[in-house]
């Protein structure tokens, strides 16, 4: 047994790292490939949350107010099939009238759970078709190490000692919780008045019994606490603040879709030429009686190779400069979404502020804390607002430097893997394969999803995951025969030793 032999070290082909939408669907895909004889043999899927196997921290929310931000109709989690979604929701009625929707269509944004169920469901086929190839392993991955050091397999840790041998590992992590503001005076970070939680259900239940709370950031994860929080809070004021005071904008049904105005080879090689180019193709659409949406919509297959053809310094400003236009416009919300806020702020129960914020403090005793900031465009005149908590919405961290997760600062200390130049998520090249700290092409670990960011940009959503996720499964598939098939299933023996109860089985 595992745990009486410390040195029995389960192997496996493959190793996911993260069971959200990006590490399931691979996962699902290499599945599929099994029957052909072409995959790997042996995958495990390794997530830290139980109950977030299929679902990720997206789909897993218990919530159902929030609601998809992509119709139903295009949600489907395989390239091939973009309606799956809307199938499977149709086949299995008794889900969506559990949560009181009686008829979806393709343009119905529904909610995000029913989404989860829908991507476990994926899950659980593909293990119950793997014949036991395909292990879901509950646990959280703290280290990666080579097992020697001629290029060899390599050695997953969890953080409760256990040890998986892996060819090759896939890190889909996804995003990680915001990063604490950076204020000269960072007591606050201590106080248990500052929530640095936005998803939890602890951070729910002391918002809504709480009177005045300020939630920083506008975007989709202030906006899903909004709607948790609607009609459970008896008292007190929601106030937003956000340094351009933007929130999503909201999807429009019936969109006509506008014709491609780029193209491929040819792209603007700055973002205030793209900008310039964009604004001409809205006022032209507007002319037209068409909107704004669909000529951002057009540029979708063109946003990765524009990123890639920008200088770094020409990121950077985009970064500085476009990014918070571009986000709300690109990553819309459902108009419902929008409608309950809208509908809260007329009603006086949510303040939206615009500004910088300069300390945050607490005051009598610890009882309330009270946050200055600058607004924008006021000159020196400061606000101060006090409130019962600070709940921080700011949107993921992207500097993995200051992540304090386990698995990345082992990656970095063992120099197996750096971030990117831009701090937006791991160096990799082509394909996801992880630059380690000389800039060198892992051939063993990859990564899907969100830590390609810098790379790409656009990496974020099930349009691009689900992509990634089918194209990193064919490339495994395509590995040289001998690094998969000349075992047999080497994982098979070590999976029939596993200690019951250590492998999970959704
Ligand atoms: C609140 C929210 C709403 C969204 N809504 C939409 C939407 O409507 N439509 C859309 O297209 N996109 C949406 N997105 C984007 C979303 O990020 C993607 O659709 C997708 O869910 C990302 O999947 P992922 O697997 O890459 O990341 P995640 O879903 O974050 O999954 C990563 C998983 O890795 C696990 N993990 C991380 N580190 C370790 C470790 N060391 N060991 C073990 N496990 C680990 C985590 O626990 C997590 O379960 C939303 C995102 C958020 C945050």
């Amino acid at each position: 047994m595992e745990n009486d032999h410390p040195t029995f070290e389960p192997s496996y082909d493959v190793v996911i790292i993260g069971a959200g939408f990006s590490g399931s669907l691979t996962a699902v895909h290499l599945v599929a490939e099994f029957a052909e004889g072409k995959a790997p043999a042996s995958v495990a899927l390794v997530e830290k949350e139980i109950s977030a196997f299929g679902r990720g921290v997206a789909y897993g929310t218990p919530c159902p107010q929030h609601l998809l931000n992509v119709p139903a109709g295009k949600m489907g989690a395989f390239p091939d099939r973009l309606d799956g979604f809307l199938r499977w929701l149709e086949a299995h009625p008794a889900a969506t009238a559990a949560l009181g929707l009686h008829k979806v269509d393709a343009g119905t944004f529904v909610p995000r759970m029913l989404y989860g169920k829908y991507l476990a469901c994926l899950l659980d086929e593909a293990t119950t078709r793997s014949d036991g190839r395909l292990r879901c392993l509950a646990g959280e991955a703290v280290d990666i190490a080579p097992v020697d050091t001629h290029g060899g397999p390599l050695q997953v840790e969890l953080a409760d000692g256990r040890r998986l041998r892996a060819e090759r590992v896939i890190l889909a992590l996804g995003t990680f919780p915001p990063g604490d503001p950076r204020l000269r005076d960072a007591r606050f970070h201590r106080s248990p008045r500052y929530l640095y939680s936005p998803w939890s259900s602890e951070t729910r239940e002391r918002l809504a019994a709480a009177g005045d709370v300020l939630i920083l950031g506008s975007g989709l994860t202030g906006l899903d606490l909004l709607l948790a929080l609607n009609g459970r809070k008896p008292a007190g004021v929601f106030h937003v603040l956000s340094r351009h005071g933007l929130f999503p904008q909201p999807h429009r049904a019936g969109l006509v879709a506008w014709p491609a105005f780029l193209r491929a080879g040819e792209l603007p090689k700055t973002g205030r030429a793209m900008l310039r180019l964009i604004r001409a193709q809205v006022a032209e659409a507007k002319a037209a009686g068409g909107d704004w949406r669909a000529v951002v919509d057009s540029l979708r297959p063109f946003t990765q190779e524009f990123w890639q053809g920008l200088s770094l310094p020409e990121r950077s400003r985009f970064l500085r400069h476009l990014r918070a236009l571009w986000e709300p416009h690109r990553h819309r919300a459902a108009p419902e979404v929008l409608a309950v806020k809208d509908e809260l702020e007329s009603d006086g129960k949510l303040v939206c502020h615009r500004g910088r914020i300069e300390r945050i403090a607490e005051m009598d005793g610890g009882r309330v804390l009270e946050v200055v900031f600058l607004p924008r465009g006021a000159g020196e005149q400061r606000k101060t607002l006090r409130v019962d908590y600070v709940v921080n919405c700011t949107g993921p961290e992207c500097n993995y430097h200051r992540l304090g997760d386990p698995l990345v600062a082992n990656l970095f200390a063992r120099g197996l893997a750096r971030p990117d130049a831009l701090m937006l998520g791991l160096d990799v090249a082509a394909e996801g394969a992880v630059r380690d700290v000389h800039g060198v092409a892992s051939r063993r670990i990859f990564t899907i999803g969100s830590p390609q960011k810098g790379r790409l940009m656009e990496t974020t959503a099930v349009p691009e995951l689900r992509v990634q996720a089918r194209d990193t499964a064919g490339r495994l598939r395509c590995q040289e025969p001998e690094d998969f098939s000349a075992r047999g299933q080497p994982g098979s023996a070590a999976i029939a030793a596993l200690k019951p109860g250590l492998a999970f089985e959704i």
